[in-house]
């Protein structure tokens, strides 16, 4: 795993928050991953991150779900 990549900003998680509605599956599921680091460590206490990562897995899972409905 590298360091530098896997962690945003509190800035960068509190733009995210309002673009997770119009994000595609990949970069809903890239910003899951990524913001799963962020949030449990580097912002631990942070509310925006532990917000942001929580709307963007729950949208990643509806999003991964439909999209297996579908095939
Ligand atoms: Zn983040």
């Amino acid at each position: 795993m590298s360091s530098g990549e896997l962690k945003c900003s509190i800035a960068e998680c509190k733009a995210r928050l309002h673009e997770i509605d119009s994000m595609s599956l990949e970069e809903l599921e890239k910003y899951t991953t990524k913001c799963s680091t962020c949030g449990n460590w580097i912002l631990k206490d942070n509310q925006v991150a532990d917000e942001t990562y929580r709307k963007v897995s729950l949208e990643w899972a509806e999003a991964f779900n439909k999209a297996h409905m579908k095939r």
